[in-house]
């Protein structure tokens, strides 16, 4: 018999060190699927679509912590800020001015992670290096007072070369050091490098990432 959710959660979990957050990826699963995940008291998810998110989030126990995973949006932001404990796609100022506005409003603080497009293919999504770096000091400098940039999030290339996934991850991880020693005091709350997936976790994981984004692994196959 194939092995069930608990017996592929704990393998997942077993591979993490202590002190990397898991998220169990559960775009395209259903809520039961994602509250019986939660009944083995795991809390934090991610999805990575708004409409998506909003149709879940209110059928499920209000103590998970949702991750938006996926491209955000400026016109999803006012649906997604109130809801997301982590956004980690945020891949631009505009975006970020349309986050702030919501977060004000909201009069709490919106957590952010920057994406930075590290792979190959040109259909992810993501800030260049140096773009990342502008944000990140226009965020020091306080254009934003309602949003508390954690860090970094990137997604590796599709490819079976692990050699360029490590690569990938390895140039992520030290543009998050750069950017947090750049940042001086600001930089004490930049502790999260968000990378890693079913396919790659050995390598993200090698690279120092923080936080591990995984679907399959714990799930199944999606359809
Ligand atoms: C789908 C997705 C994941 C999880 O992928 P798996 O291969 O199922 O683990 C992680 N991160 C992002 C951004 C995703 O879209």
């Amino acid at each position: 018999m194939a092995p069930g959710l608990a017996e592929r959660y704990a393998r997942v979990r077993g591979a993490l060190p202590p002190g990397v957050t898991l998220v169990a990826v559960s775009k395209k699963r259903t809520v039961e699927e994602i509250r019986a995940l939660h009944d083995l008291g795991h809390r934090d998810f991610g999805e990575n679509y708004a409409q998506e998110l909003r149709a879940k989030h209110p059928a499920l126990p209000p103590d998970i912590r949702w991750h938006f995973i996926g491209h955000l949006q400026r016109s999803n932001a006012r649906h997604i800020v109130p809801i997301a404990h982590l956004i980690h796609g945020i891949d631009g100022a505009e975006l970020l001015d349309e986050v702030e506005k919501r977060a004000a409003a909201l009069g709490r603080p919106a957590q952010v992670l920057l994406q930075v497009h590290i792979a190959r293919e040109e259909t992810k999504h993501g800030l260049s290096p140096a773009e990342a770096q502008e944000v990140a000091g226009l965020w020091a400098r306080g254009r934003w007072p309602h949003v508390r940039l954690r860090g970094l999030m990137g997604m590796a290339t599709n490819t079976t070369d692990m050699d360029q996934v490590s690569r990938e991850f390895e140039g992520l991880s030290h543009l998050h050091a750069e950017l947090r020693s750049a940042l001086g005091e600001a930089g004490s709350g930049f502790d999260t490098l968000s990378m890693g997936m079913s396919g790659d976790l050995p390598q993200a994981l090698a690279a120092g990432s923080t936080l591990v984004r995984v679907g399959t692994a714990i799930f199944g196959e999606r359809d």
